[in-house]
């Protein structure tokens, strides 16, 4: 499979240090910030942009896993596997983080899962590559790039401390 690199580590920190900005500077004044990252890779991203926003904003995580239906017709189904908010998500803005928005099924059910812990004041989204192919009126608040991908590629985000190196790369079909 041919791979071509999209971002290399000082790029990618600089599109998380944009996003880290907007989410800042799009704050509800007054309104306690939660961050929540998608499993896997969403969590390190939070992390960071948590780290870059400051001022203590608290990270949780959703686990969203897709299970492919039992017919292997109509794709794969994010069912929610976890969740690891220990926080009140009541009344605050609640900042969804993921390393890539595709159909956006997975969103919706990180949505569902956030709202199921009580009344946010807003949920946002806030991911690093928006790679296009959405299915549900779901989009990225903040982005950090919009990479336009064919069905057979996939956009493989890589970060510390999970893969050895910070890149984005194209994996060809
Ligand atoms: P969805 O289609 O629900 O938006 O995406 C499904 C899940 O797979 C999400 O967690 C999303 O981050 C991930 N995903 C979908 N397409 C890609 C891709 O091209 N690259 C990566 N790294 N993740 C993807
Ligand atoms: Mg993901």
């Amino acid at each position: 499979r041919a791979e071509s690199r999209l971002f290399g580590s000082d790029e990618l920190g600089a599109l998380l240090d944009r996003v880290a900005r907007q989410v800042a500077e799009g704050r509800i004044p007054g309104v306690p910030l939660l961050l929540v990252g998608i499993r896997t890779r969403g969590v390190p991203i939070a992390d960071r942009l948590a780290a870059l926003i400051g001022d203590g904003v608290p990270v949780g995580a959703v686990d969203i896993t897709l299970y492919r239906d039992d017919l292997g017709l109509q794709g794969h189904w994010p069912v929610l596997k976890g969740t690891d908010i220990p926080f009140e998500v009541d009344g605050a803005e609640v900042v969804l983080v993921d390393d890539v928005l595709h159909t956006g099924r997975t969103v919706r059910a990180a949505m569902n899962a956030v709202c199921d812990l009580g009344r946010p004041a807003r949920v946002r989204l806030a991911v690093l590559v928006d790679r296009g192919g959405h299915e549900l009126p779901i989009r990225a608040d903040y982005a950090g790039a919009a990479v336009a991908a064919s069905p057979e590629e996939r956009i493989e985000v890589r970060l510390r401390p999970i893969d050895p190196d910070d890149e984005v790369v194209r994996v060809g079909p």
